[in-house]
């Protein structure tokens, strides 16, 4: 009998996968798709490669979530350095976000010359590292003996941050910057969508200090695609079925048996990584779970993404990555910004044969996606793949005169197809003030030893939540483990 099953290779699943058999547990993933890696994976379409959804990383140096567990395992994903993290295009300025503290504040400086910024950024920069010093320490969560553990290892950073998870980040940002105009509203405001899937007015100052400051902390460039992350870290996994869905999963006297669409297998324990709104279409006695988690938790975000291969010739030096802030919301999406990015013209796998791969993402609410005769659907896709490419030509005028080989959209409607995610939401779990930090979901559920990884469960979204999330769930069910 096995010792786990892991259903769905996100980050999530092939973390956990990759950590329970480095220590020598019997360990099958199951990835329904092709390719690993869910929203972080990289697809192929056409004989072109083109990131799902995630395409910036942070988080590898060894006092991070991700970089702890690269030590644990011995791994080093190909990744490179890069700086600016990200070039921010608000009217008609550029704001570069640099890694370093003093250059990058001296460019926010410059665009917003009205405002004393610096004793808010001070702040919000003492406060993120605060709490990624804490991280480790705060877990497992949830445990009444978590906090007192941190507030005894790190007085000074447990203080300095308690309060900030109870006060909305706007009101710190006023309490510091006095009023500021909408361009700068809208410049704190994405940031923290992106990162913690909210508007500064939702989500607590200390998450947004984390947002804040992720274009701070050292940025790195996926080569041949953010898939080839999640396979370095799946290269630890022994067994790995791709193009194989579970269908069901059965808790019995023993451990769980579990059907796919190819086989039967019995298990001691079961990880899915599935979001919490999915879990009960796998298991009957977590339909209760799933149902509540539903009406508990409504805010989610889908996401519109146009791919697109350019060739190359004639592509001026562009950044790797661009945030740009609009006026109006884009049809069809009720968002207010895109994000670029690009791959370096030397990739071997993403920019083969003179081409670049790109996206362009924007939030989308998801019932504007739904109820849709195929007409509608196509129509507004159409329509809104318009608009962003109009709005992306404006802000960086030489991409409309590139060769555009492949052109094609992604819906919340193709998040659903490609990861089976609920209603096609992506990001994960919103780190809001209704939700966050109490009211998290943990990892653990009503059903003995079945256990949930993945963007909707504590800490939440991307790299450096889902990897805190995995050590979390290892501190309750492999304690000796010691990764941090
Ligand atoms: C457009 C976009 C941009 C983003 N940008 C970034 C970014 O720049 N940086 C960043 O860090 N994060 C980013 N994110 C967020 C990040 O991608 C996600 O938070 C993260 O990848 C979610 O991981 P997960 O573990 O929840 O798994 P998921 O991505 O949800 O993957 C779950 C996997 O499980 C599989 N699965 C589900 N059910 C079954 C089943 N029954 N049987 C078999 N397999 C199953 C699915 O096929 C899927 O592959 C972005 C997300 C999107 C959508």
């Amino acid at each position: 009998m096995l010792d786990y099953v892991v259903v769905g290779g996100g980050i999530g699943g092939v973390l956990s996968a990759s950590l329970l058999s480095h220590v020598g547990r019997q360990v099958i993933l199951f990835e329904a798709q092709s390719y690993l890696g869910g929203c972080a994976g990289t697809f192929q379409r056409k004989g072109f490669y083109y990131n799902a959804g995630a395409s910036t990383l942070v988080g590898l140096e060894e006092n991070m979530p991700l970089g702890r567990l690269m030590k644990f395992l011995g791994l080093e994903p190909p990744t490179k350095e890069i700086d600016p993290s990200m070039v921010v295009h608000i009217a008609d300025r550029q704001i570069r976000r640099y890694k370093s503290w003093e250059d990058s504040l001296a460019e926010i400086e410059s665009s917003f010359p009205q405002l004393k910024h610096r004793a808010f950024w001070e702040r919000v920069k003492a406060v993120s590292q605060d709490l990624w010093s804490l991280s480790c320490d705060l877990l497992p969560y949830p445990s009444p003996s978590s906090p007192i553990k941190a507030l005894l290892k790190h007085p000074l950073a447990f203080l300095n941050t308690i309060l900030c998870h109870f006060v909305s980040s706007r009101r710190v940002a006023r309490f510091y910057l006095g009023e500021f105009n909408s361009k700068y509203e809208s410049f704190l405001n994405h940031h923290t969508l992106i990162t913690a899937q909210g508007y500064m007015e939702e989500v607590p100052f200390s998450v947004a200090s984390l947002g804040l400051t992720y274009p701070n902390l050292t940025n790195y460039y996926a080569v041949g695609g953010m898939g080839k992350v999640v396979e370095s870290f799946a290269s630890r996994i022994k067994h790995v079925r791709l193009k194989e869905k579970v269908l069901s999963i059965e808790p019995m006297p023993w451990g769980f048996l579990i059907k796919t669409t190819l086989g039967e297998y019995e298990t001691k324990r079961v990880i899915l990584n599935t979001t919490i709104w999915d879990a009960g279409n796998l298991v009957r006695e977590l339909k209760p779970y799933s149902e509540r988690a539903r009406e508990k938790y409504r805010k989610m975000w889908g996401a519109f993404v146009i791919y697109m291969t350019l060739e190359d010739s004639g592509l001026e030096d562009l950044s790797h990555h661009h945030f740009i802030l609009l006026d109006k919301p884009i049809p069809y999406t009720g968002s207010r910004s895109l994000f670029l990015s690009l791959s370096e013209r030397e990739d071997p796998i993403l920019s083969k044969d003179g081409t670049r791969s790109v996206t362009l993402s924007t939030h989308t609410h998801l019932h504007l996606w739904e109820g849709l005769s195929s007409e509608e659907y196509m129509e507004r896709k159409q329509k809104a793949l318009e608009y962003c490419m109009e709005e992306l030509y404006r802000h960086i005028p030489s991409l409309r005169y590139v060769k555009k080989l492949a052109l094609f959209a992604g819906t919340p409607k193709t998040f659903r197809r490609f990861t089976l995610r609920y209603r096609g939401s992506v990001g994960g779990l919103p780190a809001v003030m209704d939700y966050f930090p109490f009211n998290f979901p943990p990892p653990l559920t009503p059903v003995e030893n079945l256990y949930i990884v993945g963007d909707t469960v504590f800490p939440g979204q991307g790299w450096p939540g889902v990897a805190l999330g995995v050590i979390n769930l290892l501190k309750f069910i492999e304690k000796d483990i010691g990764i941090c």
